[in-house]
């Protein structure tokens, strides 16, 4: 099967996008890391590395398994990804900056960030009484999106 890489935006752009990104979480920006940043800007759904492989190949533009393997890691620890667990796999997606909630769709796969609800106030979370100081917090809801819903109907 042919799967496409999604550029809605110029590839221009979405280099400019993906330097500037690199340069926000401190990493050098080379072309290895900016191909595999711009290939995850414009998809809903998390990657494994082995999908993106696929998807650079079919685009003409191959990078080792292991190379895209590294450069995802690379990005997720130093924040430019966040990590999804598929399976035995792990998927990556680029996500919204700032704070937001993942919304997964359990049929489809499509991931949307909402903005979190709110902080909870001072003392009222279990990790407050448990003298836990919070330093990030992450929600996953899973469920079924709109459109696959619209289907089903
Ligand atoms: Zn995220
Ligand atoms: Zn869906």
């Amino acid at each position: 099967m042919r799967t496409s890489v999604n550029y809605s935006g110029s590839v221009d752009a979405d280099t400019g996008e993906a330097a500037g990104v690199l340069c926000q979480v401190g990493l050098r920006p080379t072309a290895q890391r900016r191909i595999v940043l711009v290939s995850l800007l414009h998809c809903s759904s998390a990657l494994t590395a082995q999908e993106l492989h696929g998807r650079l190949r079919d685009g003409g533009r191959p990078v080792g398994l292991s190379t895209i393997y590294r450069t995802l890691w690379a990005l997720a620890d130093a924040g430019a990804l966040h990590t999804f667990a598929r399976m035995n796999e792990v998927a990556f997606r680029r996500c919204a900056d700032g704070p937001h909630e993942h919304l997964i769709c359990l049929r489809c796969g499509r991931i949307d960030d909402v903005p979190p609800a709110g902080p909870a106030p001072p003392g009222s979370s279990r990790a407050d009484t448990a003298g836990f100081t919070v330093q990030s917090r992450r929600t996953d809801v899973y469920g079924i999106c709109a459109s696959c819903l619209c289907h089903q109907a």
